[in-house]
């Protein structure tokens, strides 16, 4: 049963056991400490521990276990569908575990379980390094990477879970286990895209990439009449791109900040990860040559810059809806119902991304780790944000339109990441349907083993049993 309240001699007792500031559902501060990114998430947890060292995650675990309260864990907040908290549980926030520390002689990052990109990017820059991770800087790295990472340099060097040499990880019986290739392998295989499922991760440490400082980057932008012409010339350019170059292209109604005016447009998106600029150029001409951009800024800039260059499209505190596929075509059908689609709605906030997969993350064999679909060649994220609560049933269903318009067109699986808040009536993912069914009875198996009462379920859950 749902608990509200802890009764103030467990929440002493709490206090005494770790060294992180304990905020019960009366204290000051609450309120501030309770939010997530996502505006329609309003869950009211019955406490929140803000953990100081990873030596207050277990006593936190084991708190949450002897007074049966509902666990839930997080670290930049940003999961849409609002995992990272409970209402009447108790959350381990981690977001003061932001330390990064790198080798640049092994080329290695250690990130612990809080930090953001942000800092991950901060670390990496002044050594040349970068490691692959999203787009917007303020997100979670233990939360993305667990359920795989999809950013700027996903084609050069893979997903961010790709790039994990080893994750340390509180489990939920209070121990402390690392995992990597060559101890509690199992695990590690389920970390690369199985989620929070698992365990606390207090440190996660990444292969790290030459990059930089500056990068190679841009938008070129396309007023609606040239959408099915840039659609083909998009298609027709990404079948024979170098890894270097990973591209997103966004269908928007321009936000005022963009100075791009009020009707929708379409913008390719790159990001060139290769040193040799002017090879970039040479890319990015054969497509401006077929299909000349209405507007274009494309320029060499710092890896950190490009990093949270839209950052400010997204706030913390937004009401939000996503959801997402991979598919194999641009052709006209699927083109067709692009267009229409990102005509019809004029929300700013409202957009979709068109993620042009392949490169280095294309070669990972599929069984390698549980991140679903190595072979598809596009994933389409489809989202909404805005303010007003009065707004949120024609946001989620246009979100939730598109997505079922392309579902014919869906090569399967589903990225846990990309998935929609619960308050606006988010579907339990089948991870059966997510993973497939191998991949499913092997992440059941590994959550049986380290999670058996399922104690982490406030993410994207496999239950410990196979489901008939
Ligand atoms: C504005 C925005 C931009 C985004 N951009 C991208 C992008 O470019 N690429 C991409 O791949 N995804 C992106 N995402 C999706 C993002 O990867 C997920 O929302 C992810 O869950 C965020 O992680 P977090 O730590 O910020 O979230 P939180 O809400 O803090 O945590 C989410 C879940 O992750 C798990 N978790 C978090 N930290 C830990 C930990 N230390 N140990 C164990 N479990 C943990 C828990 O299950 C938790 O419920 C974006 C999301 C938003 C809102």
């Amino acid at each position: 049963m749902v608990q509200t309240t802890v009764d103030s001699a467990h929440l002493d007792s709490l206090r005494s056991r770790v060294q992180g500031v304990v905020t019960a559902v009366d204290d000051p501060g609450y309120e501030d400490v309770r939010a997530v990114w996502n505006a329609m998430v309003r869950h009211r947890p019955a406490v929140v521990v803000r953990a100081h060292g990873v030596a207050d995650v277990a006593p936190t675990i084991a708190f949450a276990r002897e007074h049966g309260l509902e666990l839930a864990v997080r670290g930049g907040r940003h999961n849409v569908a609002g995992t990272g908290t409970v209402d009447g549980g108790l959350v381990l926030d981690l977001r003061d575990l932001c330390a990064v520390s790198v080798d640049p002689a092994g080329m290695t990052v250690r990130v612990e379980g809080g930090a953001t990109l942000a800092h991950v990017d901060a670390a990496t820059a002044p050594h040349g390094l970068a490691v692959p991770l999203g787009v917007v800087s303020g997100t979670g790295v233990a939360g993305l990477t667990l359920g795989g990472g999809v950013g700027w340099l996903t084609r050069a060097y893979g997903l961010a879970a790709d790039n994990l040499l080893q994750v340390e990880l509180v489990t939920a019986d209070g121990r402390t286990v690392t995992a990597d290739a060559t101890q509690h392998d199992e695990l590690f295989w389920a970390l690369h895209g199985g989620g929070g499922n698992f365990g606390v991760a207090t440190a996660l440490t990444f292969r790290a990439h030459r990059l930089g400082p500056e990068v190679y980057v841009g938008n070129l932008v396309y007023g609606q009449d040239r959408w099915p012409e840039v659609w083909a010339a998009f298609e027709a350019w990404t079948r024979d791109l170098p890894d270097e170059m990973t591209a997103i292209v966004t269908t928007m109604t321009p936000p005022p900040m963009l100075e791009l005016g009020d009707e929708p447009v379409l913008i390719v998106g790159f990001a060139w990860s290769s040193p040799d600029h002017a090879a970039g150029e040479v890319l990015v001409d054969r497509l401006r040559e077929v299909v000349p951009p209405d507007e274009q800024e494309v320029v060499r800039m710092p890896w950190v810059d490009w990093q949270s260059a839209v950052d400010p499209l997204f706030p913390h505190g937004v009401r939000a809806y996503w959801r997402n596929t991979s598919f194999d075509r641009l052709d006209e059908e699927v083109v067709d119902v692009l267009v229409r689609r990102g005509a019809e709605q004029r929300w700013v906030g409202t957009a979709f991304d068109v993620h042009h997969m392949g490169g280095a993350y294309g070669r990972v064999p599929e069984a390698a780790t549980p991140f679903p679909r190595r072979d598809a060649r596009f994933w389409i994220n489809v989202y909404g944000f805005w303010t007003d609560e009065a707004d949120d049933d024609a946001r989620v269903a246009f979100v939730r339109g598109l997505s079922a318009d392309l579902q014919p067109f869906a090569t399967g699986g589903e990225y846990v990441n990309f998935q929609g808040s619960e308050a606006s009536g988010h579907r339990v993912l089948d991870p059966r349907a997510v993973f497939g069914e191998d991949k499913y009875r092997r992440l059941v198996a590994v959550k049986h083993r380290y999670d058996p009462h399922n104690l982490f379920h406030r993410n994207h859950n496999i239950a410990p049993e196979i489901a008939v």
